[in-house]
């Protein structure tokens, strides 16, 4: 693959005589996402009548998408009550009718994913296969739930106070209403993966997505419900983050948030100040490491993936290319290469390599970075302009050389395509340079030795880890947590702690035939005596 990208998207406008950002051309957003979908989809959103309007933009071609009612806090409220209402009944069906759902909404998810992937692409500008990694990812969550959940939440026998004569039991019981707060860049995944253990678990959920992905969170809900959830069950409220946001977590019982790490910190300290529990999905700034041992075209392949997926605007992308200096040239120059193959487009069908950043203060971000990088001294080895002959939002995929710590492009989140490369001599200093960020979420290992790069893996400060994949591997195992240290989070979504942060842990102790206190005539310093020789035998026989 020699093609730069200029060259590539030049030779499909070139042949289809069509607008390269929109590839086959058969089919616009405008014709898929039409006025009556969307006044269908609004329906779904808690808003009072006469509530202030706004009309989100397709990234693709910056026309008008969607004209949207806003929430305000007092619709918050009422959305809280409903699912309130709502949440008794659900909670009291048995677990198995509520996976059942979740069974159901897999079912229909895979068989209608044209409509969503229509949704998702309309509103994000991502391409067709980066959209359908959501369908896939949602999917797997919902068939993980339906399965698990009935042996998550089943109540556990625990040891009593008292062997044989204290019977104890942990049980899990629903937090009440969650609140959960997402952001635009997986609309569908991160609507749904974290709401679908809060049903199972019995909880209603009241969701505020980003206004610009709200189409796809509606969308969701609409599925759910026909797939058996409770319509009050699941709200949306729709509204300026900093306005909505603070008043769903007002209300919330436990709050699920993904976002940025500095709406985290908000939230986190507004929870924390009422006291409820939250879970924090945060941003990063991920690192891959090739080893001096790897297989370089598959590492080049699996790094493009990792840099390029979704326009880099997904969280567990890699932002830093860790190279061991043996290899460094011979893996660069496959990289380069492969990125500067990448076509870019918008079209509403497989086939585009990379789509559109989804609004103007990516596209500034992105801009920014590379601008001052290559101001402070960095080099482009790929890629480094906006593409705005292709669409208003479009960026080359990009990748800088001469990084240096001053600089932007180095330390901070960019969220976009562009990845700096970095060389080590040692395992050590690759591991140290990894881990020389506060954030913690994702990173990826190659080599040829499995082993070793489980061993690397250990060392690494990211809540996953990825050997010889870019990051599908860890996030697509659902039975697992994934989350983040450090400023990338609190809590997990996935496996286990997935779903059991929605619950709370009751401990239900039945005692039998003889009280824990003083009784049958004996006094209080006999009882004690008693006591103390029954923890010595409790010891000696091995109990607790
Ligand atoms: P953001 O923090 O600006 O917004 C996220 C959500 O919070 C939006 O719905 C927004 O309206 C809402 N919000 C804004 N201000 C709020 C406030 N004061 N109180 C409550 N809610 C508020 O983030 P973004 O730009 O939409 O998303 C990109 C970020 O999300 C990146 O940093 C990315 O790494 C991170 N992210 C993390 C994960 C993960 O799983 N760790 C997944 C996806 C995205």
């Amino acid at each position: 693959m020699t093609d730069t990208t200029a060259d590539a998207q030049a030779r499909s406008t070139d042949e289809a005589g069509r607008n390269p950002a929109a590839p086959g051309g058969a089919r616009t957003v405008a014709s898929a996402v039409t006025p009556a979908l969307v006044a269908r989809l609004a329906r779904g959103i808690t808003a009072g009548e006469g509530a202030e309007r706004v009309t989100t933009a397709a990234p693709l071609t910056g026309e008008p998408l969607a004209d949207l009612p806003q929430s305000s806090p007092a619709d918050v409220e009422e959305a809280y009550r409903r699912a309130r209402r709502a949440q008794r009944d659900w909670a009291a069906l048995p677990v198995r009718r509520r996976a059942a759902v979740l069974l159901r909404f897999h079912d229909l998810l895979l068989a209608r994913q044209d409509e969503v992937l229509d949704l998702i692409q309309a509103e994000t500008g991502k391409t067709r296969l980066h959209a359908f990694e959501e369908v896939l990812a949602a999917a797997s969550a919902a068939r993980h739930y339906g399965r698990k959940a009935a042996s998550y939440l089943r109540d556990r026998r625990r040891g009593g106070a008292l062997p044989v004569l204290t019977h104890t039991l942990e049980g899990r019981r629903p937090k009440g209403v969650i609140g959960q707060i997402s952001p635009w860049n997986y609309p569908l995944e991160l609507s749904v993966s974290d709401a679908l253990p809060a049903f199972a678990a019995g909880n209603a959920v009241v969701n505020k997505p980003d206004t610009q992905t709200a189409l796809t969170a509606l969308w969701a809900r609409e599925l759910l419900v026909e797939a058996g959830l409770p319509a009050d069950v699941w709200q949306i409220v729709v509204g300026d983050g900093p306005v909505v946001g603070p008043a769903v977590v007002e209300h919330a019982d436990y709050v699920s948030f993904t976002g940025s790490t500095r709406t985290g910190r908000q939230v986190a300290q507004q929870a924390a100040g009422r006291l409820v529990g939250a879970s924090l999905e945060l941003g990063g700034k991920n690192a891959l490491l090739v080893l001096a041992d790897a297989d370089l075209d598959r590492a080049a392949e699996g790094a493009v993936r990792a840099c390029f997926s979704s326009a880099g605007q997904l969280c567990i992308s890699i932002e830093r290319l860790l190279v061991h200096r043996s290899v460094a040239d011979e893996f660069l120059a496959r990289f380069t290469a492969r990125t500067k193959a990448l076509r870019l487009g918008g079209g509403l069908a497989y086939g585009a390599d990379m789509g559109s950043l989804v609004s103007e203060r990516q596209l500034e971000t992105v801009t920014r970075h590379v601008e001052e990088a290559v101001k402070a001294g960095a080099t482009v080895l790929a890629g480094g302009r906006p593409r705005p002959d292709l669409g208003p939002l479009f960026h080359e995929p990009t990748v800088l050389d001469g990084v240096t710590p001053g600089m932007a492009v180095c330390t901070e989140e960019t969220f976009g395509p562009v990845v700096s490369v970095y060389r080590f001599d040692t395992e050590d200093e690759a591991v140290e340079i990894a881990n020389s960020t506060p954030y913690g979420l994702n990173s990826s290992v190659w080599t040829k030795d499995a082993r070793r790069g489980r061993a690397v893996a250990a060392r690494l400060h990211t809540g996953t880890v990825n050997v010889n994949e870019a990051y599908a591997a860890a996030y697509g195992s659902v039975a697992s947590p994934m989350g983040g240290m450090g400023d990338s989070g609190l809590g997990r979504r996935h496996g286990a702690e997935g779903i059991l942060r929605f619950t709370e842990a009751q401990t239900v102790s039945t005692q039998r035939l003889l009280p824990i206190g003083p009784s049958h005539g004996l006094d209080d310093e006999r009882f004690a005596a008693l006591l103390t020789t029954g923890l010595r035998a409790m010891k000696a026989l091995g109990f607790r």
